[in-house]
């Protein structure tokens, strides 16, 4: 494998108004868009700007589309990687990739580095088993911590991570100067699953008798993907159907096959 492919660059153009809800994220996040923005206000009061922020919340709350969404409003580079992609079978590759990741970010200046998955790399250490790549992890851990205690506040870089399990991530990772802020992102509340809906609908011609409102109170438990994956499979039953209009029935055969589909997930991975 490539060190392009494992490190991914890009410059998104998602921005808050791409995110429905979830105003209170916004609100925490969007001190990482002002610094990133003003790194110069934050030297002249002498203050630290952010860091480091981990994202804490089920799969598909939009997580990742928050990341890319602060390195779109701040116009700045967004460097991603998984953290599985550090984890490899030969030691001292994941951190020569760790090492990779930060120059490139520092290449570029003000830029955001977004590690998803960080519990594949961030667990804590010494605890289990010594088999199999555990001294890889550690090493490759060690020198993420390295990187974050290294870089100069005025690179302006910041990492944001995300994870699904917050409990198990080395206590050394949360310190101040690591990633010492925490952003929960909840599962959606019906209100939100409502303007995720019309956010995901948006360029898509309903018909007069679509309830997007009755939509929502019909999905508990859906995660944002979950309601992005709804709307486009309502899109596909107009196709079939030969229609360029949905229409109410299209989003309730959706609703059900991503009902059907998660629940065949979850019992695969009993
Ligand atoms: P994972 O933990 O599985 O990586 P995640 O939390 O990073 O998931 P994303 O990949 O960011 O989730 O979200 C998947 C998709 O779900 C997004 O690309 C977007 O289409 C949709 N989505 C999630 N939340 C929202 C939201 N609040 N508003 C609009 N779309 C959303």
């Amino acid at each position: 494998r490539s060190r392009a492919k494992i490190i991914e660059a890009e410059r998104p153009t998602t921005g808050f108004t791409d995110i429905a809800g979830y105003d209170g994220v916004k609100q925490e996040i969007s001190e990482v868009v002002d610094f990133l923005r003003n790194p110069g206000r934050y030297a002249a009061a002498g203050a630290k700007g952010p860091r480091g922020v981990i994202m804490v919340g089920p799969p598909g709350t939009g997580k990742t589309l928050f990341a890319r969404a602060v390195a779109g409003e701040a116009d700045v580079p967004f460097l991603s990687v998984t953290g599985s992609a550090f984890v490899e079978m030969f030691v001292g590759v994941g951190a020569s990739r760790v090492r990779d990741l930060f120059d490139e970010a520092r290449k570029r200046g003000p830029s955001i580095i977004f590690i998803d998955e960080i519990d594949a790399v961030g667990g804590r250490r010494g605890g289990g088993t010594r088999l199999g790549g555990n001294d890889e992890r550690e090493q490759t851990l060690n020198q993420l911590l390295a990187e974050m205690d290294g870089f100069d506040q005025s690179s302006g870089i910041v990492v944001l991570a995300a994870t699904n399990r917050p409990d198990a991530l080395d206590p050394a990772l949360l310190r101040p100067g690591r990633f010492d802020r925490q952003v929960t992102v909840p599962l959606p509340n019906q209100a939100e699953r409502a303007a995720i809906l019309a956010v995901h609908a948006r360029g898509k011609t309903l018909g007069p008798g679509v309830d997007l409102d009755a939509v929502a109170r019909g999905t508990p438990g859906f995660s944002g993907a979950d309601l992005a994956n709804l709307v486009n499979e309502a899109a596909i039953n107009a196709v079939r159907a030969d229609r360029a209009t949905l229409v109410q029935g299209d989003l309730d055969t959706a609703r059900d096959r991503v009902l059907l589909g998660r629940r065949e997930t979850s019992n695969a991975l009993l």
